[in-house]
């Protein structure tokens, strides 16, 4: 258990890594590690940690939410100093940054992942509502069981299930709750008399076509309907009315209101503000690194990984699992002088969860290329990507990816004619 402790206004670290999430947790265990006379600083305000992941479970009734949550101060390993605060802003040029407290820290490399910001603002009215009239997200620890309140208790109706524009985290899980409460209704027998729709501001169902068919036979099966370049707005709880920015055929664009019984939101994403406003973003917002070295691409002293770094692969948990060691490599052979040779190659991957008991695993890296990790043709619903989805990866977050322990499931690229 470590201690949050109180630093003076110069205090300087060898590393200081910004959110301890699941990025900043696996940078400094594997860190610690590899060199355990370092000075590490984690600079993380919140005091529980969530695997995110599990909320999809925990929105379909499978996973307690308490067992997706552990104290934050008992995953920060020993010897790694936990400052409990939010760093404000940066000085790259000083190789300093500063605390939302005043605190100033210096750094001799700097690691930034303090994930992404969920937008609930941008749609007028949803935090009035969410949590109540219907109104779920398993997108927020708050109201990922509200999901499966509202999933139990729909007898028929409309069920509305929204996507936002890309990037988002887990592009998968906006429609795998789909798929789980559509299943749930079909054994209730009520899903005949639920109008289940998928609203979802892009234009293809999922961003790796590979998948897709195998999708939208599951989107069928479920007689569910999908409505592209839909963009939820607005949302008025007591009227149960949802307002959504159309994009018609000729490119215009209009609102449309539907009523709903259900409507599970995910909402608009983007880089944290602090990171938008500081000198290591992109134009996008997000921490401007290297695609393949993860270090910044105009401050050699900072590396960056996690949902917020401005690289194009998805956002997940399984990213992170492939970029820590590369940062790690490549933030020790810097600080020792040498050519920084570690590369990412884009792997993430998304367990979509088709039903209760079958998962479509995808795996794939930059430019979408398939890269699977099993010798099975992944786009098949599977009950072994089922227990690896609800057994095996939160046990490998926890116990190996969080502690610094090597995950080797090593995946590999489908040539492109078994991919097409
Ligand atoms: C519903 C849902 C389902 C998902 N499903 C999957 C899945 O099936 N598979 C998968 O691999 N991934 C999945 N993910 C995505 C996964 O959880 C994230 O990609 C992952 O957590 C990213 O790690 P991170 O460390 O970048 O960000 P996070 O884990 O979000 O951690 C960021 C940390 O930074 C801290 N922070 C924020 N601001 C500051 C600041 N100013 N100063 C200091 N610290 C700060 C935060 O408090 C937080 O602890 C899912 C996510 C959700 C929400």
């Amino acid at each position: 258990m470590t201690a949050p402790q109180t630093i003076a206004e110069t205090d300087r670290f060898t590393v200081v890594i910004v959110g301890g999430g699941a990025a900043g947790i696996s940078v400094a265990a594997r860190l610690r590690k590899a060199r355990p006379s370092l000075s590490i600083a984690l600079i993380e305000p919140a005091t529980t940690h969530a695997y995110q992941p599990g909320w999809t479970l925990v929105g379909a009734g499978v996973m307690p939410m308490r067992q997706t949550l552990r104290q934050e101060g008992g995953l920060i390993p020993s010897d790694v100093t936990w400052i409990r605060g939010a760093v404000e802003t940066f000085q790259p040029d000083e190789n300093a940054i500063t605390l939302v407290d005043g605190r100033r820290i210096g750094y001799r490399r700097l690691v930034v992942c303090p994930g992404l910001q969920l937008d609930w603002d941008k749609i007028e009215g949803l935090r009035e509502t969410l949590g109540k009239n219907g109104v779920c997200s398993n997108y927020s620890r708050d109201t990922a069981e509200y999901t499966w309140t509202c999933i139990q208790s729909l007898r028929g109706g409309v069920a509305l299930f929204t996507q936002p524009p890309m990037p988002i985290k887990c592009a998968g899980a906006p429609q795998k709750i789909l798929y789980l409460a559509s299943d749930y209704w079909r054994k209730q027998g009520t899903l005949d008399r639920t109008q289940v729709e998928f609203n979802l501001a892009g234009d293809v169902l999922f961003g790796v076509g590979h998948f897709v068919p195998a999708l939208q036979k599951m989107i069928d099966f479920y007689g569910a309907h999908v409505h592209y370049k839909e963009n939820l707005i607005a949302v008025d709880g007591t009227t149960k009315t949802a307002t959504f920015s159309v994009v018609g055929p000729d490119g215009t664009t209009s609102n449309v209101t539907r009523t709903f019984d259900m409507l599970h939101v995910v909402p608009p994403q983007s880089a944290p503000d602090f990171i938008k406003n500081s000198p290591l973003s992109n134009t996008g917002g997000w921490v401007d690194v290297d695609p393949a070295t993860l270090r910044h691409v105009r401050y050699d002293t900072i590396f960056g990984l996690g949902d917020a770094a401005g690289t194009t692969n998805a956002k997940t948990a399984a990213a992170v699992r492939a970029q820590a060691p590369v940062v790690v490599e490549n933030l020790l052979a810097s600080l020792d002088g040498k050519p920084v040779e570690g590369h990412y190659d884009g792997y993430g991957a998304c367990p979509l969860t088709v039903s209760y008991g079958r998962v479509v695993l995808a795996e794939f890296l930059y430019g979408g290329k398939v890269a699977p990790s099993f010798p099975y043709d992944q786009r098949k619903p599977s009950r072994f990507a089922w227990m690896l989805k609800t057994k095996v990866f939160p046990s490998v977050y926890w116990n190996m990816m969080l502690t610094g322990r090597d995950v080797a499931i090593p995946h590999k690229v489908l040539d492109a004619e078994k991919a097409g």
